[in-house]
């Protein structure tokens, strides 16, 4: 019982913090849904920017492959001989390789081979006429796989040069599988630094460009501390697999231990794989932004919610105990006269509604007056209280007592024979005549009361006034006949 009335006065307060328990569950999924929608805008910035990049550096070959198709419509297989057979015709097509040449910008050398691998042509670079390139990778590649068009070799450093190179390959065609001639162009790689400086990378971003053995061609970041970049060798066997061009990885940089977000993409049919990185910090400062908003709205909410609930509590149990105190006889403790009639008429109507019987008795203090005068108000006070728990202790839960008036009490039976009614009010007048109250000088205070009783059953019972009327009657009647007697109505 008193754990429930705990209980009906932190309802709200339960209820609050059910309801602050929803709102921070909802507050979560929602900064979880918004962390995971940051992550992915982030990798399809990422994976857009580096697919940019990929179709920025194919285009580049792509227009350099189609002067290298260029040359080899306009050359004869036949000019691809050593030694040249005719010098002038020799330097006619040297000189028309260079104004070829010439059209690619990044484009440093250009070199014809014939069926051998041997450079028949090199404007530039006399010296590397004659040279025996059979032994070189790509000559391995051309003659290996004779479906094999255009090759571009990995970067390296020409000799007398400082910045990186690569090599781009085609065969001449031809109807049979053998090999018939090469041109090749060497292409300055400082091209890509020159196209990444260009773009525009988040705070902490960075682009890099490498070769598919890990050299870097080209890096951009906004730090300027970080002037590096390394490829991972898994990543990279990761990226050589036939089936994996592109992978998105979440890792922290150990140079400069920032967590990024980053894209790794090998551009197809080229030796070069792009890598975009987003930090962290950049990707996720606006929902860090969301993170503080809600959790500064949520105490707010929270505070709220559990205030106004503790509030509400407050004011139920103030409710609660005023009710009571309108309700009660503040000396003895029992329900006051005016709550009493509320109670009884439910109860009537009930016994009427149900056909059931009713009795109702009215007590009185017998001589209560000389106990005032001999042992003083206080002792008369004890007296009552001791009465009215003599009822309490005698009576059953379910009947009604209150006090009526000064040293008159009421009392409403439901459910009771009139025998037993009889009975229980035999017992309590005894019950009260026993009652010893210790009023000092080893003297004992006893008392004792008249009883008047009225019993009904169902449609028999009166209204309250005239029930009480005859109850009140019996009290008279015993009260003339001696006092400490119960009289029951006819
Ligand atoms: P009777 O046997 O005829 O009932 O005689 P009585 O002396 O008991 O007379 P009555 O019932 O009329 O007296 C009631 C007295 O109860 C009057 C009043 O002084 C006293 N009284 C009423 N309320 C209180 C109270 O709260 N405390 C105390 N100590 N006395 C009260
Ligand atoms: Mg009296």
């Amino acid at each position: 019982m008193k754990n429930n009335s705990i209980f009906k006065y932190q309802k709200s307060l339960f209820l609050g913090l059910s309801l602050c328990s929803i709102v921070i569950t909802l507050n979560g999924y929602f900064l979880y849904f918004s962390y995971e929608q940051s992550k992915r805008s982030a990798e399809d910035r990422i994976s857009r920017t580096s697919y940019l990049i990929e179709e920025w550096v194919k285009g580049a070959f792509k227009q350099s492959d189609y002067v290298l198709r260029d040359i080899i419509s306009a050359v004869d297989v036949d000019e691809l001989q050593l030694p040249t057979l005719d010098a002038e015709k020799h330097e006619r097509r040297n000189n028309w390789l260079v104004k070829k040449r010439s059209t690619i910008t990044n484009a440093s050398l250009v070199a014809l081979y014939d069926k051998n691998c041997v450079i028949t042509h090199s404007p530039g670079n006399p010296k590397a006429k004659g040279f025996d390139a059979s032994s070189r990778d790509y000559c391995h590649k051309f003659k290996s796989s004779p479906s094999l068009d255009t090759w571009v070799t990995s970067a390296y450093v020409p000799k007398g040069k400082k910045q990186l190179h690569a090599a781009q390959f085609r065969r001449f065609s031809s109807t049979s599988s053998e090999l018939e001639g090469l041109v090749g162009f060497a292409l300055n790689l400082n091209f890509f630094n020159e196209w990444v400086t260009r773009l525009k990378v988040p705070p902490n971003g960075l682009i890099g460009i490498f070769d598919t053995n890990s050299n870097l061609l080209a890096f951009r970041s906004n730090d300027s501390e970080k002037t590096s970049l390394k490829v991972n060798d898994l990543i990279l066997e990761k990226l050589q697999s036939i089936h994996t061009r592109h992978t998105l990885i979440h890792q922290v940089d150990l140079s400069d231990d920032k967590k990024r977000l980053v894209s790794y993409r090998k551009i197809n049919e080229l030796p070069f794989i792009v890598v975009v990185g987003e930090a962290d910090m950049d990707w996720l400062s606006d929902w860090k932004i969301q993170i503080w908003i809600s959790l500064v709205s949520l105490l707010i909410i929270c505070y709220l919610i559990i205030i106004n609930a503790t509030e509400h509590d407050k004011v139920l149990r103030q409710r609660d105990l005023l009710s009571k105190a309108a309700n009660t006889d503040s000396l003895t403790n029992l329900i006051n006269r005016r709550h009493f009639n509320e109670l009884a008429i439910r109860e009537i109507q009930r016994a009427r509604r149900t056909n059931r019987p009713l009795g109702i008795v009215m007590l009185d203090i017998d001589y209560f007056k000389n106990i005032n005068d001999t042992h003083g108000h206080a002792i008369g006070d004890q007296a009552l209280i001791a009465f009215a728990n003599a009822c309490c202790a005698t009576l059953r839960n379910i009947d009604i007592v209150a006090r009526f008036a000064g040293d008159e009490f009421i009392v409403l039976l439901p459910e009771i024979s009139q025998n037993n009614l009889l009975e229980i009010i035999e017992r309590l007048r005894l019950a009260i005549s026993e009652i010893k109250l210790n009023v000092g000088n080893d003297k004992e205070l006893r008392m004792t009361t008249s009883i008047g009783i009225s019993w009904a059953i169902g449609n028999g019972v009166p209204k309250l006034d005239e029930f009480i009327l005859q109850a009140d009657n019996q009290l008279y009647l015993a009260k003339q006949q001696g006092r400490n007697k119960v009289v029951m109505h006819d």
